[in-house]
């Protein structure tokens, strides 16, 4: 790791907002947009609630509606691309189920998101690095779900299963023996191993979007780097993570599996919420054991380590609690 450049813990914690057009079917059924940007400042937003009231909210960066796939990831390459000097890095898509954390994350074919852009600059600046430093990416892909992970890229449809556990290493590291770790050299191949990542996760669900709304995806990209200079060999990570939807779910219509699941989801997502809070307060205990997502992230969550945290929201008038809860869990982050 490249120790040169020493920035205050705070300073490395970022908190983008994303909001999402209304579709066409909250436009078909009346519903407005409850959230105001001011075009003047581009990290404030306000949220008018049902008796007018507006509520304000501050983040890093605020993206509207009409920002698109470029636009965010600008804002993004900065960080995500401090892999290579490394740095370990994360990236989250926090919000509730709808509001595009696989859009932002993952995108679409035709408007593709931060992994993929992500990954197409970690080639070109290896490229471009090549007479200094030699770089070599690796790709692991799992599936957390009611604590449980799972390798997207170690089964096929002959395979059963395979549990993961975490292995605290000698080095103070925290190591998943046995995930596949997939030697990647040019973008396409990436989009292929995503691709049939997002396929393992979905089979035995009866619907696609259900199981993923319950389950946290983690693309996690190896850097192997090699000093020609000095002869230096550095490792880091670079974490790009769709959590479950954070929407809460009603008491009294859900009971057995969903209960459990939607417990989980909750849990997971208040113990991230823990971390990076005591990450940014620097408070001495950082409580990294209360979840299998956090105890994964621990070496890279704090310390020399860079983390956006997006979060995701409706324009919606229908979503408005679910809006004022992400963005109270965004003001506890920062
Ligand atoms: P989530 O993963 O949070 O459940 P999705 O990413 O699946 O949400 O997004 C829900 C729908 O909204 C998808 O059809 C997606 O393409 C669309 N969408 C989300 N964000 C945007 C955006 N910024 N611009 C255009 N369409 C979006
Ligand atoms: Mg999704």
């Amino acid at each position: 790791r490249l120790y040169n450049e020493v920035i205050e813990l705070k300073g490395n914690i970022r908190v983008f907002c994303r909001c999402r057009p209304l579709n066409q079917v909250e436009i078909a059924n009346g519903c407005s947009s409850i959230v105001e940007f001011d075009s003047n400042q581009d990290s404030e937003l306000q949220i008018i609630s049902s008796d007018s009231s507006k509520k304000q909210f501050k983040f890093d960066h605020v993206f509207g509606p009409e920002d698109g796939q470029e636009v965010v990831f600008a804002q993004t390459k900065p960080i995500v691309t401090s892999v290579l000097d490394g740095y370990n890095v994360c990236i989250f898509a926090y919000g509730q189920t709808g509001t595009g954390k696989t859009f932002t994350m993952e995108g679409t074919p035709e408007n593709r998101g931060v992994n993929y852009r992500t990954l197409e600059e970690l080639f070109r600046i290896s490229g471009e690095r090549i007479g200094v430093m030699k770089y070599e990416l690796f790709v692991s892909m799992m599936e957390v779900y009611n604590e449980k992970i799972r390798d997207l890229l170690g089964e096929n449809s002959n395979q059963p299963t395979k549990r993961l556990e975490i292995e605290q290493a000698a080095e103070g590291t925290q190591e998943v023996p046995g995930l596949v770790e997939a030697h990647v050299y040019s973008t396409e191949e990436v989009w292929e191993l995503l691709k049939s990542g997002s396929q393992v996760r979905s089979v035995g669900a009866t619907n696609a979007n259900e199981l993923s709304s319950r389950s946290h995806c983690l693309l996690r990209v190896t850097v192997r780097g090699t000093n020609f200079i000095n002869g230096q060999k550095t490792r880091s990570h670079l974490w790009l993570v769709d959590l479950a939807g954070s929407e809460r779910v009603g008491k009294i219509e859900v009971e057995g599996e969903r209960l459990k699941e939607s417990q989980f989801i909750n849990k997971s997502l208040s113990a991230l919420g823990d971390v990076i809070s005591a990450l940014a307060s620097k408070t001495g205990h950082i409580p990294y054991r209360n979840s299998k997502l956090t105890h994964m992230l621990q070496s890279s969550l704090g310390g020399y380590c860079k983390t956006v945290m997006f979060v995701q929201i409706s324009p919606s008038t229908a979503d408005l609690g679910e809006t004022l809860c992400s963005s109270n869990f965004a003001s506890r982050v920062r």
